[in-house]
């Protein structure tokens, strides 16, 4: 369910940390557009170690898999990397559908490499929101239906004061695949 405990702007505040400890960049450079690559730098390890500082600070599991690689998986090979190494129609239709604002102007023909350096300190803020957003109606350990934080990232139960369990960064983006599917819009 949509939470409304973390507020959009805490979760950039502490995208922001995250990126500034594993680049030692300047915080205050780093704006929604900010490419993680093309402006800050960072190299396809400090994702891992930017995820990793997100996953302690939320109490959350953040995709360790990039969607095309969910799309192959789920659709076979070739059905988001064709053999030249460019991103297929479908790939580029499955960007735009689940992250518009990121991929707007993502077109065919679009080498796999380039895409990376597409990833904005904006669209993380919004995977992270995404996995806050699977909060569970009910308490996995007492069955109560009130959350709360007290320190302004962790969502812990109201009752018993265990963790909230979300949904992780790769079954939301697997469980949306299979929605797509099922409502054939794409495959
Ligand atoms: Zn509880």
């Amino acid at each position: 369910m949509k939470q409304n405990l973390i507020a959009e702007e805490k979760v950039f505040e502490e995208l922001k940390k995250a990126v500034v400890e594993t680049l030692r960049t300047e915080g205050n450079a780093i704006t929604r557009d900010s490419s993680l690559i093309k402006d800050l730098g960072a190299e396809s390890l400090d994702f891992l170690d930017i995820n990793y500082r997100l996953e302690q600070a939320f109490g959350i599991k953040m995709a360790r898999h990039f969607i095309l690689e969910h799309i192959e998986e789920m659709f076979g090979e070739g059905s988001a990397i064709d053999e030249n190494g460019q991103l297929t129609e479908k790939a580029v239709a499955l960007l735009k559908m689940r992250y518009g604002d990121t991929y707007g102007d993502l077109a065919g023909g679009v080498d796999v490499d380039d895409v990376p350096s597409m990833i904005t300190a904006g669209s993380m803020t919004e995977g992270v929101l995404e996995i806050l957003d699977s909060l569970p109606e009910k308490c996995a350990h007492c069955g109560g239906s009130s959350w709360k934080t007290d320190d302004g990232t962790h969502i812990v139960c109201g009752a018993c004061n265990e963790p909230a369990i979300f949904t992780s960064g790769d079954d939301l983006i697997t469980s949306w695949l299979s929605s797509v599917q099922e409502e054939k819009k794409i495959f």
